[in-house]
């Protein structure tokens, strides 16, 4: 799941408009960032996805991102949206990829990744839902709504996708 989890981000805005949507978008997609800070390829014994994505690793992820979002915005809203969308990371993950959630468990997960063009129309059609419903909320940041974003994404998903069917062969 890739722009997936940003259209989280914006449906959890348009429910909650008290909470801030920059820490949510970076909150939905912190186990992916922090993949990209860990050392890559065999470095991690068995699969680097463990530090990041499978329990206890990703408890330890939300709680730390939650104290951070705590410390810079003060806000009950965003500092539980932030945990709560670091914990649903992990679950979307399940329909896109395949790995453990836990250390020595089995990988889980349908994979979608393996079919760019089914994952493309998934992820596709979360993130025109979120725009549309953000962009419905009165509150909506401007930029999040314009539609420029909503190209930005969509452009971003397919690029991905097409990275995934090269990687398929
Ligand atoms: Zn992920």
């Amino acid at each position: 799941m890739v722009t997936g989890h940003l259209a989280t981000a914006y449906l959890a805005r348009s429910r909650w408009p008290r909470a801030a949507l920059l820490p949510l978008l970076v909150a939905s997609i912190i186990p992916d960032l922090a993949d990209f800070a860990l050392p890559q390829g065999d470095q991690c014994r068995t699969s680097c996805e463990l530090y990041t994505h499978a329990m206890p690793a990703v408890f330890v992820l939300a709680a730390a991102a939650g104290v951070l979002a705590w410390e810079i915005y003060h806000r009950r809203a965003t500092t539980n949206l932030v945990i709560g969308l670091v914990l649903l990371h992990v679950v979307m993950d399940l329909v896109t990829g395949f790995k453990p959630y836990w250390p020595g468990g089995p990988n889980l997960g349908l994979h979608l990744y393996t079919r760019p063009p089914a994952d493309f129309a998934l992820e596709a059609v979360l993130v025109v839902i979120g725009w549309i419903v953000l962009r419905r909320t009165p509150s909506a940041p401007r930029a999040a709504v314009h539609p420029a974003a909503l190209v930005v994404l969509l452009a971003a998903q397919a690029g991905m996708d097409l990275w995934f069917r090269h990687l398929n062969g």
